[in-house]
């Protein structure tokens, strides 16, 4: 045998190969990305916040941090994903955080 050995070795010890990452679907744009390339907002007993640390408790959402993916949680999915109805309130500070992401081609495209 002329296999070189240290080619066994080092197969053989340390983790299996495959490491579950979780996935998490955005809800603006239903793409499914690990979780950590996502925001999560999370609704808490002050209205929905952001969670930076993705491990507040309370359920959340998960989107990307794009405008046209806020806009269309806004528009529709937020609400039902967090199991609440929105507020004037929520509905404002999202918006603000929203409006504190880049301006994507396809938004000025649009021309709106
Ligand atoms: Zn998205």
């Amino acid at each position: 045998m002329s296999r070189p050995a240290d080619a066994m070795s080092l197969r053989r010890k340390g983790a299996p190969r495959t490491k579950h990452v979780a996935q998490r679907t955005c809800i603006g744009c239903r793409e499914v990305l690990p979780k950590r390339t996502l925001m999560r907002v999370v609704r808490s007993p002050d209205g929905l916040q952001v969670d930076p640390t993705g491990k507040a408790p309370g359920r959340g959402a998960y989107l990307h941090d794009r405008r046209s993916c806020w806009e269309r949680a806004l528009a529709g999915a937020l609400g039902p994903a967090l199991r609440t109805e929105l507020t004037a309130d929520d509905r404002e500070r999202m918006r603000a955080i929203l409006a504190s992401f880049p301006v994507e081609e396809s938004d000025t495209a649009r021309g709106t």
